[in-house]
């Protein structure tokens, strides 16, 4: 079948936001109102902020502000992988922090386990499932990257599964796959929305204010506090926490440090018995492949497969603009080379087609500060892996606006900042540049060009 023939039906909407949980919006702020903590972004990172500070202080009054909807942006659309991985992954990590790696890795540990915790604390049902990833080789050089990283991460306290190409096939099945290594403890499997609108929840049973449809436009020294000023109204707030992630930040000198990079996805229809059983796939874990463009798929709790990544599109400009949600050429490449993993699915058909922006920096890994004298802090920069590294980074901006020194803001992971991107046109002419050598690798037995390593030399990077 023709892969783009596919798509005829497929919904250009987030799977996951369609959900009949979607939880009504709130009214939005109108007049004036004051508070020890505003929270300004109502994804996981200003969530876990409101949630967690409760959960410090019950006395607390936290304010959270959300321009749109809980959940509607880069929480309620992505694909649900939720890894322990505080720094895109065990190998950047390596590269960047190696001194502090293992501590960063018993850190990130400690905070899924802490998500898993709170899931169940709270009794949110957002279809957690603990499965690991497994990485999968589709280039024997690939494989060799894999089973160096195997043999290396045993020193910092992992341990992960090396699967021949056997053992790989008789988990998940399909003829491209030459081998993997699987990460049995440290990701989790998770319905994105449902997680967002259950720490909501949690979020309102524990007494924070929460104000939907409510941008805060800016930012100002108010007394010993700050104003916060909204289309209809202000908030008065002892101390401000910033989870806008990939939106322009109040604090301008931060924007310099963030791109907007589209990520794209695509849901089957259910599969039948059938068709699962000629995948095998009976323990359910995340997988993604190895190239510099990969991909990653996972399935839902209802037997659909989620099938995204590859194509990781900057905009000139760095606007994020919904239009760029929708990229056809991208769903039509996703489709094709879906359709060469599992070829056994011939004939499925995708139900949603969508895409959303991914905050990256040049480090791949989220940095932190505070602004305004210390009575603001912001965490940015997760790039594509913040789903279980926003709830630290919520820790990190309460413990800096708490102006105490933990174990999280000892690191120099913590304290250092990316370098910043170059203003247009540079930005762009650099990352395209950037994206044509990734992409030459991936066809060149994995090879970098002169371009990638003098940027592995600088420290800096562009990955999604
Ligand atoms: C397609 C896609 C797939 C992904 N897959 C994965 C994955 O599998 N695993 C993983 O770990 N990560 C993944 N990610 C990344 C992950 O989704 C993000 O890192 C994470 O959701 C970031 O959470 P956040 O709260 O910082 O940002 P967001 O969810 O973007 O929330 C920020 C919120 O702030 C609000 N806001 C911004 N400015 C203002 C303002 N001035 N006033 C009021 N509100 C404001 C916005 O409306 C928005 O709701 C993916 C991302 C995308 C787009």
């Amino acid at each position: 079948m023709d892969s783009a023939r596919a798509l005829s039906d497929a919904r250009p909407t987030p799977f996951w936001l369609e959900d009949p949980g979607r939880p009504q919006a709130l009214p939005a702020l109108v007049g004036d109102t004051s508070c020890d903590l505003l929270v300004v972004g109502g994804g996981y990172s200003g969530l876990w902020t409101a949630l967690i500070a409760k959960e410090r202080d019950p006395s607390l009054d936290v304010v959270l502000v959300e321009g749109q909807e809980v959940g509607w942006a880069a929480s309620g659309r992505n694909g649900g992988f939720c890894a322990a991985s505080l720094t895109h992954g065990f190998g950047n990590g390596l590269q960047r922090w190696p001194g502090e790696l293992a501590e960063l890795e018993r850190q990130g540990t400690a905070n899924l386990q802490a998500i898993e915790d709170t899931l169940k604390r709270y009794g949110i049902d957002a279809e957690w499932e603990r499965t690991g990833e497994i990485d999968v080789a589709t280039q024997p050089h690939q494989l060799e990257e894999l089973h160096e990283v195997a043999a290396a991460v045993a020193d910092y306290g992992l341990d992960l599964t090396v699967l021949d190409a056997d053992a790989l096939r008789a988990e998940v099945d399909s003829p491209t796959f030459l081998g993997g290594v699987w990460d049995k403890e440290g990701v989790a499997m998770v319905h994105p929305a449902k997680l967002a609108w259950g720490l909501k929840q949690a979020c309102l049973d524990q007494g924070v204010r929460i104000f939907e449809r409510t941008t805060a436009a800016e930012l100002a020294e108010h007394g010993t506090g700050m104003a916060v000023r909204t289309a209809y109204g202000r908030v008065f707030a002892r101390r401000v926490a910033l989870g806008t992630n990939v939106f322009p930040s109040l604090v301008k000198r931060v924007r310099p440090f963030v791109v907007p990079v589209y990520d794209y996805a695509l849901m089957t229809e259910p599969l039948s018995a059938g068709q699962l059983a000629s995948i095998g796939w009976r323990g359910r874990q995340g997988l993604g492949d190895s190239a510099n463009k990969f991909h990653y798929f996972r399935l839902s709790a209802d037997n659909r497969i989620l099938w995204g990544g590859y194509d990781a599109i900057y905009q000139y400009g760095g606007r994020v603009r919904q239009e760029y949600d929708q990229r056809p050429e991208t769903f039509r490449t996703l489709s094709a080379n879906f359709f060469r993993c599992f070829p056994q699915l011939e004939g499925v058909r995708f139900t949603h087609a969508w895409g959303g922006a991914i905050d990256t920096c040049t480090r791949f890994s989220a940095f932190f500060d505070t602004a305004y004298r210390g009575r603001v802090a912001y965490a940015a920069g997760y790039t594509g892996l913040g789903v279980g590294a926003t709830r630290y980074g919520a820790e990190v901006m309460l413990d800096l606006l708490a102006g105490e020194r933990t174990e999280r803001t000892a690191l120099e992971m913590v304290r250092s900042k990316p370098l910043p991107f170059p203003p247009e046109p540079v930005r762009w002419a650099g990352i395209e540049l950037t994206k044509w050598s990734l992409d030459r690798a991936d066809r060149n037995g994995g090879r970098r060009n002169l371009w990638l390593k003098t940027m592995d030399r600088l420290g800096l990077g562009f990955d999604s």
